[in-house]
């Protein structure tokens, strides 16, 4: 590039300065550097139809999550000499009217797989080439590039976690040393016609500011994130013991993971930096876990899904889907969907657990298999894809690859197929917490209920319920369903459909197959 010459780095996730091989890029040899967030309205704009505070496509304590991470993304580069440049439109459209108003000869960006970005870097891309302005993006979000691990396997997503990782291999990085410092930026230059604000509050967007037991107790922003993280390490038992499927999805003061992945999804902690630190660790024990049940196999379980969902076109959805078995969920289920999105099912575990989604956006994983199971194949039989929507929204952590991946697997369409394992409503939060804390929490009409009816209050003799001050039926909702017998009912509609696929797999249409009960 010549001297003299202006580069922009276009943040989208990628939210930090650690690690970040497209600012790297973008500062060097460049007389000035433009550092861009384009906050697109159709993601932000409130709507007022939605079921709950938010955006059409978030809610509100993700779009709090992502302005915090814009702040400090702010104050960090200005401790480099620089700021961010916050401006408001459609993407791409502002992105091209950037790069001809200040004369960039090079553009960077973080490789992004999601379909939604693959559509808007081609534009982009398509308007950078004829431009003759240069394009950097490289793959940094994830430990390996999807698109490799997928031509070393023939052109196909490998479908399960050990063959993944029998293609991933080690990382190609982790020979050499990651950038984790950029001692400082070059200058932005003139601006000229383009509006540039600072990083809006959630009021500026348009939005109430919520009360405070609905927001979030989890802060953006790339500090946040490594401090959070510096936490999660210093004690070096606990990452070698690290076990998953082990540890309790009841805890809520002190969660038993690290709740790192809404600064994942942002990309305010590198994954690959993550890694590094959990290896170092490793070296420093004398056992430790292994993947798939250790912290860095839960990293790789990202990367899995990541390319899984990279190499499979529909992944989102059931029809269309190769990967996806077809299954004739209920269509009349509004009702139940939206007893099981606002925490009224009548099943305080269940409640519970979508109250924590709606005030913090966040839940165990655990706690995520128990709604995802008893939406679709345990108890209410409705499309994992409504309640892939629900997550989608509402989580802080909300990834395409990752949900729809999960959805997939817990509504037993992919990847997993023991449909007749069903997480009980009742004994699986039980075996944790036996005493009931979380759901008194989350769920505080349940407050006085005694341990011995908390998790089937309907049972609770009328006395007792008066003497809770809840009366079933009145200030909490009776079952919607009895879980013996709908799950019952459930095993048997999966079986009929795992035989259907089975029988008449590429002998009739999906469509068939969808109207063949
Ligand atoms: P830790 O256990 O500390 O793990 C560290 C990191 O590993 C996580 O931050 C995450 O990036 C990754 N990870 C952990 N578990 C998984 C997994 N099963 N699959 C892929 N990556 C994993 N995770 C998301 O990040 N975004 C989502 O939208 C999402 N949707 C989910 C939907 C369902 C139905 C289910 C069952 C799980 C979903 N998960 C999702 C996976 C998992 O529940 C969360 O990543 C995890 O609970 C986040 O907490 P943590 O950061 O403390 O995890």
């Amino acid at each position: 590039m010549s001297a003299g010459s202006s580069s922009l780095m276009w943040f989208r996730k990628g939210l930090r300065i650690h690690d970040n091989p497209a600012l790297e890029h973008a500062s060097k040899g460049s007389n000035f550097l433009y550092p861009v967030f384009v906050i697109d309205p159709h993601y932000m704009k409130p709507d007022p139809t939605a079921p709950s505070p938010g955006s059409f496509k978030a809610g509100l304590n993700r779009i709090r999550f992502l302005l915090q991470s814009l702040v400090d993304l702010d104050s960090n580069l200005k401790k480099l000499g620089s700021r961010l440049l916050v401006l408001k439109g459609d993407p791409s459209e502002v992105i091209i009217r950037c790069l001809k108003e200040w004369d960039v000869k090079r553009l960077c960006f973080e490789y992004d797989t999601e379909p939604y970005y693959q559509a808007l870097d081609a534009k982009v891309k398509g308007f950078a080439s004829t431009a003759g302005i240069e394009v950097f993006s490289p793959v940094s979000h994830t430990l390996f590039n999807p698109a490799e691990i997928i031509q070393k396997n023939g052109g196909r997503p490998p479908l399960s976690y050990q063959s993944f990782l029998k293609l991933a291999g080690e990382p190609s990085w982790i020979s050499s040393p990651l950038s984790m410092t950029i001692s400082s930026l070059p200058p932005f230059g003139n601006v000229m016609n383009c509006e540039i604000s600072e990083v809006p509050t959630v009021e500026e967007l348009g939005y109430e500011e919520a009360q405070q037991d609905e927001i979030s107790p989890f802060r953006g922003g790339e500090s946040e994130a490594l401090k959070r993280l510096r936490q999660s390490i210093e004690n070096k038992e606990w990452v070698a013991n690290f076990e998953k499927p082990k540890g309790d999805p009841s805890a809520f003061l002190k969660p038993a993971t690290t709740v790192l992945s809404p600064y994942l999804k942002f990309g305010c902690l590198s994954s690959r930096y993550f890694y590094t630190c959990l290896q170092d660790v490793h070296k420093n024990v004398k056992r430790h876990t292994l993947p798939p049940v250790s912290l860095a196999g839960q990293l790789l379980w990202r990367d899995f899904f990541y390319t899984v969902a990279f190499g499979t076109p529909k992944f989102d959805q059931m029809r269309g889907n190769k990967i996806c078995k077809q299954i004739p969920w209920n269509d009349d289920d509004d009702e139940l969907l939206a007893a099981w999105r606002e925490g009224r099912t009548g099943y305080p575990w269940i409640d519970a657990i979508m109250i924590q989604l709606r005030k913090w956006g966040w839940m165990h994983h655990l706690a995520r298999h128990c709604v995802a199971c008893f939406l679709t194949r345990g108890d209410l039989f409705v499309h994992w894809e409504k309640g892939r929507d629900v997550f989608e929204r509402l989580l802080i952590d909300s990834d395409w690859a990752i949900n729809n991946g999960n959805w997939l697997w817990l509504s037993c369409s992919s990847f997993f197929y023991q449909y007749n394992r069903i997480y009980s409503p009742i004994s699986f939060g039980k075996k944790y917490d036996p005493n009931g804390d979380y759901i008194r929490y989350f769920l505080p009409v349940l407050k006085d209920m005694p341990k011995e009816y908390i998790y089937e209050p309907w049972t609770a003799p009328l006395s007792i319920q008066n003497t809770a001050k809840c009366i079933i039926g009145r200030d909490y909702p009776k079952p919607v369903v009895y879980h013996d017998s709908a799950s019952k009912e459930c095993k048997r509609k999966m079986a009929e459909a795992y035989a259907l696929n089975k029988k008449l797999t590429g002998l009739v249409s999906e469509d068939d197959l969808i109207n063949l009960r």
